[in-house]
C-alpha cells in the first residue's frame, strides 16, 4: 500500500520499484526500499523520533544503493549506469578475469553485471562494499606506508593499461574494511554500524593481515587504446580541484593530472601527521605547477620505495598522532595486543612466532623426557 506523503526521493523510488527484481537475482536491499515498507517511526507501538531509526535515512547519490547478496551474506554496493559509457566499458575492462589476477591491480573489482528489465540503456554494476581509505585513522608509518605503496602500484597499473583515473581523490580511494572492522559498517553513515547508534568498533590496519586498496568510479576517467603518447583531454573537472592545467578549452595529458591528483591526496593524510612529513616531498614533486617536471607514475613509485627504504624498519611501528586525534571520533587507547605487536617489527612478527613456537616444541620434548 502506497505511503501518503513517502518521505523516499523520486531516485530513492528507482531502487523501490527494482525491489522484487533484485530479491529474484540474490540481492536484498535495505528495509527503507521495500515497496510494502512502512516508516519505522509511525508504528503505533514504537513512538521513536525518525532519526533513531536506520530505515530513516536517504541516499546522497541516486545511483549508489548498497545491498546484501544473499547467497554469502555478504555486503555489496550497486551502482547504475548507461551500457554504452565508457564508465562500464572501463570497470569491466580492468576487472576482466586476465586483468583481476595481475600484480598491481588494485581497482575494484566487478562481481556481477544486471541488465534492469524493460530498460537496455542501463545496467546495474556489483561491486564489493568499500570505505575510504583515511578512517578510522592510520595507528602507525607501517600502516601509511602499506597504503601509499597500493595506490602507487594501482595508478602504475592504470597507467600501463592507458587508463586515466581523472577523478582521484579521498572519496574514490577506497580500502577493504573487512580487516579493521569486525562487525560492517553503515552505507550511509559510514562512522556507525546500524546508522543510528554509538561509536564504530575497529581495530588497526595493522593488527591483521595486510588491507587490501581499492581505486573506485571510473565516471570521469578515459581508456587510451593506442597508448599514452599525445594522449589528451578537455574539461571533466574531479574532486581535487587545483590542478593548474585542467581546462574546458587547452588540452592537456590526463595522465598527468593523475599524478597530480594522487600526489594531492596523499598530502592531505601526510599533512594530518606530522612524523609523516618525510613523504612531501614526493607528493610536491607529483603536484609540480608544470606537468612535464611531475614524474610518471612508475618513477613516483619507485621514488617513494627509495624513501621507503631509508627508514628504520623499527620505526614502522611506531604510533603517529595527529593534533585532531584526541577531539576525534576516531581516537581511542590501544589494547594491549596492539601495543605489542605493533612494536615488532613488520615483516618479524613470523619469525617471532616460528621462534615461540620453537620454544614452546622444546619445553614440551623437555618435559616429555622427564
Ligand atoms: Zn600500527
Amino acid at each position: 500500500m502506497p505511503i501518503s506523503n513517502d518521505p523516499r526521493t523520486s531516485g530513492e523510488l528507482f531502487w523501490v520499484n527494482l525491489h522484487p527484481f533484485l530479491l529474484s537475482h540474490g540481492y536484498q536491499l535495505r528495509p527503507r526500499y521495500n515497496p510494502k515498507w512502512t516508516p519505522s517511526w509511525l508504528q503505533p507501538e514504537k513512538k521513536i523520533k525518525p532519526y533513531l531509526c536506520e530505515d530513516s535515512l536517504n541516499i546522497l547519490k541516486w545511483r549508489l544503493l548498497d545491498a546484501i547478496r544473499l547467497k554469502d551474506g555478504s555486503k555489496v554496493v550497486l551502482k547504475c549506469m548507461h551500457v554504452k559509457s565508457d564508465e562500464l566499458r572501463i570497470a569491466l575492462y580492468l576487472s576482466s578475469p586476465q586483468m583481476q589476477g595481475l600484480p598491481g591491480n588494485r581497482t575494484v573489482p566487478v562481481i556481477d553485471v544486471i541488465k534492469l528489465p524493460d530498460d537496455a540503456d542501463r545496467v546495474l554494476l556489483v561491486m564489493p562494499y568499500l570505505r575510504v581509505f583515511d578512517k578510522p585513522r592510520f595507528h602507525c608509518q607501517g600502516e601509511v606506508v602499506g597504503a601509499f605503496r597500493q595506490f602507487l602500484q594501482g595508478l602504475v597499473f592504470m597507467h600501463e593499461h592507458n587508463v586515466a583515473h581523472r577523478d582521484i581523490g579521498l572519496l574514490n580511494l577506497m580500502m577493504d574494511e573487512s580487516v579493521v572492522m569486525l562487525k560492517a559498517s553503515h552505507f550511509c553513515r559510514p562512522w556507525t554500524h546500524d546508522g543510528c547508534h554509538g561509536i564504530l568498533e575497529w581495530r588497526n590496519r595493522c593488527s591483521s593481515r595486510l588491507v587490501d586498496y581499492y581505486y573506485i568510479d571510473f565516471d570521469l576517467s578515459t581508456w587510451y587504446p593506442g597508448g599514452q603518447k599525445g594522449a589528451v583531454a578537455l574539461g571533466k573537472f574531479g574532486q581535487v580541484k587545483t590542478v593548474p592545467e585542467l581546462s574546458d578549452t587547452i588540452p592537456y595529458d590526463p595522465f598527468k593530472v593523475d599524478i597530480y591528483q594522487l600526489g594531492y591526496t596523499l598530502a592531505e593524510v601526510v599533512m594530518m601527521y606530522p612524523q609523516l612529513s618525510f613523504m612531501l616531498a614526493l607528493c610536491r614533486h607529483m603536484m609540480h605547477c608544470n606537468p612535464n617536471d611531475r614524474p610518471t607514475a612508475s618513477a613516483a613509485l619507485a621514488e617513494f620505495e627509495e624513501i621507503v627504504s631509508g627508514i628504520d624498519p623499527r620505526s614502522l611501528g611506531t604510533p603517529i598522532y595527529c593534533e585532531e586525534d584526541k577531539r576525534s571520533i576516531w581516537y581511542r587507547y590501544d589494547t594491549l595486543f596492539e601495543r605489542v605487536r605493533c612494536s615488532i617489527c613488520p615483516g618479524r612478527i613470523e619469525f617471532l612466532f616460528a621462534a615461540i613456537a620453537l620454544i614452546l616444541s622444546l619445553c614440551f620434548i623437555l618435559s616429555a623426557r622427564t
